[in-house]
């Protein structure tokens, strides 16, 4: 039976920033923002680069002072990602990140409220073919949309200013726009989108504002986000999280790979609970395991198991993974046993076996293995692990014996 996690996408006119499209049929993209001062030129380079090795398509960065903008002059041709200005409250700030050469502004709406600015900004970017994406922010709403909605944040009172922007926008002739309407509201940004996919076909840009720090900001924003991307709704999207802005990059990578709508990237580490049969400390091998495969861009999953009673079985799916047993690492490829390793190189074993595979294919993985020994010493302490603990390793039988003769 096929599986289809989301609903069909929602067709969306397509725009490009920079070389990025955003919408229509693109790819959904992953986008972040520095946390340095944008006239750090050095500083915010290296960040961009964090950001776009852990996954970022695209990275904005604050356009608050003139020092931002002419950091932005030098930082934009050395960026491997197109770059966002992130404009609040001067109109002008929006013009000098243009002359800068960004790839695309952002605007608020609630902030620039003359009606002649924003309509300068937009021609400006429409001589540059520049695109501006709408954040309309639950937080920072126009007064007057506040008021008439009753002094409180509606869906309709954020769907209501964006398509007050885009009229303004109509204008001038310029339709190069990405919106998003974030609130700090779950239910309410969801709301929000959905209101918002009916009226509009511009691209939409997705994120909980203010999600907060790890790890109830990462559940927020991918409670928010999935949601509307399993509906078909969002063209790209942003976690907003209090913590290393590579965080939000790698989980929203995460989120597009895990609902099969990116081509994997990098490691997909999967690994077991760990339970009363585990044979080593299982977390602290996953996380050694994930520092080892760091960024780099082996698109495996790659499991690592408890136990080799249960491992191999519970990961038969994963390209690679390893199960302990008996103080050795039993590693196996697409569910068949390939070598065995001392416990202690467990992960060092793991990224070998990756990188071979990597670059020369699971046939030639398997073709370099013994499998038939390995599947042996496999089955061996998998016997001597059943023969030790039983079929119950947490000896659940003998416990509620004695619970029966007390
Ligand atoms: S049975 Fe083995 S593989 Fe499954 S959770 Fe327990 S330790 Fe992990």
């Amino acid at each position: 039976m096929e599986i289809v996690p989301v609903a069909e996408r929602r067709k969306t006119r397509k725009i490009n920033v920079g070389r990025v499209a955003v919408g229509g049929d693109a790819p959904i993209t992953v986008q972040s923002m520095t946390t340095t001062k944008t006239a750090d030129v050095e500083g915010t380079l290296q960040q961009i680069y964090a950001l776009a090795a852990a996954g970022a398509d695209i990275v904005r960065c604050t356009c608050n002072e003139i020092e931002a903008a002419e950091g932005l002059a030098q930082i934009v041709p050395r960026s491997p990602v197109p770059i966002v200005a992130d404009i609040h409250h001067q109109y002008k700030m929006a013009l000098a990140a243009l002359d800068a050469g960004v790839d695309c502004l952002r605007l608020n709406p609630g902030n620039i409220r003359k009606p002649d600015h924003i309509k300068a900004v937009a021609e400006a970017c429409g001589e540059r073919g520049v695109p501006i994406r709408i954040g309309v922010n639950g937080g920072s709403l126009h007064p007057d949309l506040y008021e008439k909605y009753g002094g409180t944040v509606t869906a309709a009172a954020m769907v209501e200013s964006a398509q007050q922007e885009l009229a303004f926008f109509d204008d001038v002739g310029f339709d190069q726009v990405k919106i998003s309407v974030k609130a700090s509201s779950v239910p309410l940004m969801i709301e929000a989108y959905r209101e918002l996919s009916k009226v509009t076909d511009h691209p939409l840009h997705l994120g909980v504002t203010e999600a907060g720090p790890l790890p109830n900001g990462l559940i927020k924003s991918t409670a928010g986000i999935a949601t509307l991307l399993a509906e078909g709704i969002g063209d790209t999207i942003r976690y907003s999280l209090t913590a290393d802005p590579v965080h939000e990059a790698r989980a929203g990578r995460a989120l597009l790979e895990s609902m099969g709508l990116r081509e994997r990237k990098n490691v997909d580490l999967i690994a077991c609970p760990s339970c009363g049969r585990a044979e080593i400390d299982v977390y602290d091998v996953a996380n050694k395991a994930l520092e080892a495969f760091g960024e780099r861009e082996i698109p495996l999953q790659v499991a690592v198991m408890g136990c080799v009673v249960n491992g191999p079985g519970e990961a038969r799916d994963a390209d690679l993974g390893i199960a302990a047993g008996n103080k050795r690492g039993h590693l196996f490829v697409k569910g068949q046993n390939v070598a065995v390793v001392p416990e202690d190189e467990m992960v060092e074993a793991l990224v070998e076996w990756a990188e071979f595979m990597h670059e020369h294919g699971v046939e030639a993985a398997l073709a370099r293995a013994d499998t038939v020994k390995a599947a042996r010493e496999a089955e061996r302490d998998r016997n001597l692990l059943l023969e030790s603990q039983g079929d119950d390793a947490n000896n659940t039988e003998a416990k509620i014996d004695l619970i029966r003769k007390r």
